[in-house]
C-alpha cells in the first residue's frame, strides 16, 4: 500500500513531528511525497520516501497521476490554511481526484491520526487475506 506525504512550508514541522511520532507505523507502507517534504522526512527519520518534484514544480500533479490507476491508497497533506499558494490549482486538482476515486485524505493533524489508523487496519486485513489465499 502506497501513501503520499505532503506539507506546505509553514506546515512541514507539524508533519515531520507527526511522522516521527508514528515512524514505526509509516515504515509498513511504501511512501512517496513532494520534493522538499520527502527530503526532510528522510533527513529526520529512517524512512525511505519516493521523492517527486516539489509541489509548486509539479509534484502534486505527479502524485495525482497515481490515483486513477489505483496506485495510491492514502494521502496525508498538511495544507497551510492561512497562506495563498501559487500552485493552488494543482492542489485542488489533487483533492478533486481523491474525491473522484475515494482516496482517504487527511489535511490536518486531527484527521491524519484517523487516516493512519484506518490505513494500518486495511494493511492488516490485506495481509490476512493474502495469507489465507496462499494456504
Ligand atoms: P514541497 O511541496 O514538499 O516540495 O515543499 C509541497 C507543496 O508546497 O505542495
Amino acid at each position: 500500500m502506497r501513501v503520499a506525504l505532503i506539507a506546505h512550508n509553514n506546515m512541514k514541522d507539524s508533519l515531520i513531528a507527526f511522522v516521527k511520532e508514528n515512524e514505526a507505523r509509516f515504515a509498513k507502507f511504501e511512501l512517496c511525497g513532494t520534493g522538499t517534504t520527502s527530503t526532510r522526512i528522510m533527513e529526520e527519520t529512517a524512512l525511505t520516501v519516493h521523492k517527486f518534484h516539489s509541489g509548486p514544480l509539479g509534484g502534486d500533479q505527479e502524485i495525482g497521476a497515481l490515483i486513477p490507476s489505483r496506485q495510491l491508497q492514502g494521502i496525508i497533506f498538511f495544507r497551510d490554511p492561512l497562506t495563498a499558494q501559487g500552485h493552488e490549482p494543482d492542489v485542488n486538482a489533487l483533492l478533486r481526484l481523491c474525491d473522484v476515486y475515494n482516496v482517504p485524505l487527511a489535511t490536518n493533524f486531527g484527521s491524519a491520526e484517523a487516516i493512519l489508523d484506518y490505513l494500518c487496519k486495511r494493511l492488516v486485513q490485506q495481509n490476512v487475506s493474502h495469507s489465507s489465499q496462499n494456504r
